[in-house]
C-alpha cells in the first residue's frame, strides 16, 4: 500500500513538472577540443565561462557573440554519469508505463555515439539506462514483476533493417510498418531479444553493431549516414492489482546533420544526403508541432517519425541531446545544430548578452 501511495505520490510531482515545463527537453552536450586540434591551434568558439545555467554562448569569426538556452547544458568535462544523472528521471518513467523517445543530432564527430553508445571503458546511455532499469525492476520485484526486451534496427535511406539478426554475416532483414488493430505503429517481424542483465544487453549491442557494417566498404561512414535505434520493450505487471503495462523506450543515434556539399555529392551520396536532410528536418517538424502543440503532427513525412508515432506525442516523454563541436572551423554547422535545437524546442534564441 505505501509502495502504491508513493507511485501515485511520484505520478503526480512528475505530472506537475510536466505542466510547467512540458513532455520535450533538449539537452546541449559540447565535445572536448581533440588533440590534433588543440595541436592546430584551435580554441573554443563556446564560452561557457560567462555563460550562465543552462546557457551556452558561441563567440563568432567576428567576435560577435550568440545566446542559446536549453533545459541542460553538459560542458566538455562532464562525464557520461552526469549525463546519466540528468536523464534518468525521463528514461526511468517508462517502467511507470510511459513511452520515451531519447535522440543525439549533430554533425558527425560531435560526439553522438560517445553519447548514445559510450567506450567500453566509458560507456554510454543505452547501456546505463539498462543497467538503471534492471536496477529498478529488482527494486520493485515484490509489487511489479517486469520483463524487458531488447530490438535494434537502423534506417538507411528509407529502409528499414532489423540489426539482431541471427547470422551475422547476413545482410540485415528489411521491415516494413503497419498500424495495428489499436491504431499504434508496428514493425512485424523485428526481433524481440528477452533481457535477464547487462551482460546479455553488452553482447546484444555489439551483435547488432556488426550487422550494421555488412555489405558496406566503410563501416565507419555508413554508421555517420544511418540511423540507429535501440528500442527497450518494458512489459510490467503490477502483483497487487493485476495491472499490467507495456512501453517502449526508444535510444536513437542519429544520422549526421552535416550538409554535403552540392559539388561533392553526387549519385549514391546525394540521394543519401536527400533521405538524411528529409528525415532530419522530418523529425525536427514532428517535435516543435508537438512543442507548440499545434492540432496536425506531420509523422508520415519520414520512416523516422512514422515508426516512432505512438512513442511521441501524448503524454510521451522526449529528450533530445543536440551535439556540438566546440572547434571554430565547425561553427557554421554548430549554429545550424543549435537553430534546429531551439527550434524543436519552440523557442527562437536571443541576441547576444555582452561580456562585461
Ligand atoms: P558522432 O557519433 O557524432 O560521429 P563520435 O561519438 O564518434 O561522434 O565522437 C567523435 C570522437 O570524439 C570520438 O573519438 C569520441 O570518443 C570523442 N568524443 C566525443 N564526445 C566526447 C566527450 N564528451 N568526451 C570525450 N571524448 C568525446
Amino acid at each position: 500500500k505505501k509502495y502504491l501511495e508513493e507511485c501515485s505520490q511520484r505520478k503526480r510531482l512528475y505530472n506537475e513538472v510536466i505542466e510547467l515545463k512540458g513532455n520535450i527537453r533538449v539537452f546541449c552536450r559540447c565535445r572536448p577540443l581533440k588533440q590534433d586540434e588543440v595541436a592546430n591551434g584551435s580554441t573554443s568558439i563556446v564560452d561557457f565561462e560567462s555563460s550562465q545555467e543552462n546557457e551556452l554562448q558561441i563567440i563568432s569569426s567576428d567576435s560577435s557573440r550568440k545566446q542559446f538556452k536549453f533545459d541542460y547544458v553538459f560542458k566538455p568535462e562532464d562525464n557520461q554519469e552526469a549525463v546519466l544523472v540528468q536523464t534518468l528521471p525521463v528514461v526511468t518513467s517508462v517502467l511507470d508505463g510511459y513511452n520515451v523517445c531519447i535522440f543525439a543530432y549533430g554533425q558527425t564527430g560531435t560526439g553522438k555515439t560517445y553519447t548514445m553508445e559510450g567506450t567500453p571503458e566509458n560507456r554510454g546511455v543505452n547501456y546505463r539506462t539498462l543497467e538503471e532499469l534492471f536496477r529498478l525492476s529488482n527494486e520493485r520485484s515484490s509489487i511489479m514483476r517486469y520483463e524487458l526486451f531488447v530490438s535494434m534496427l537502423e534506417v538507411y535511406n528509407e529502409k528499414i533493417r532489423d540489426l539482431l539478426v541471427e547470422n551475422s554475416d547476413e545482410p540485415a532483414k528489411k521491415l516494413e510498418i503497419k498500424q495495428s488493430a489499436e491504431g499504434t505503429q508496428e514493425v512485424p517481424g523485428l526481433v524481440e531479444a528477452r533481457v535477464h542483465g547487462t551482460d546479455e544487453v553488452w553482447g546484444l549491442l555489439t551483435l547488432g553493431g556488426r550487422a550494421r557494417s555488412v555489405g558496406s566498404t566503410n563501416a565507419n561512414e555508413l554508421s555517420s549516414r544511418s540511423h540507429c535505434l535501440l528500442r527497450v520493450t518494458v512489459v510490467g505487471e503490477n502483483l497487487i492489482n493485476g495491472n499490467k503495462t507495456k512501453s517502449h523506450l526508444w535510444l536513437v543515434d542519429l544520422a549526421g546533420s552535416e550538409r554535403v556539399g552540392k559539388i561533392l555529392a553526387e549519385g549514391d551520396r546525394l540521394k543519401e544526403s536527400q533521405f538524411i536532410n528529409k528525415s532530419l528536418s522530418a523529425l525536427g517538424d514532428v517535435i516543435s508541432a508537438l512543442a507548440s502543440k499545434t492540432s496536425h503532427v506531420p509523422y508520415r513525412n519520414s520512416k523516422l517519425t512514422h515508426m516512432l508515432q505512438s512513442s511521441l506525442g501524448g503524454d510521451c516523454k522526449t529528450l533530445m541531446f543536440v551535439q556540438i563541436s566546440p572547434n571554430v572551423a565547425d561553427l557554421g554547422e554548430t549554429l545550424c545544430s543549435l537553430n534546429f535545437a531551439s527550434r524543436v524546442r519552440g523557442v527562437e534564441h536571443g541576441p547576444a548578452r555582452r561580456q562585461t
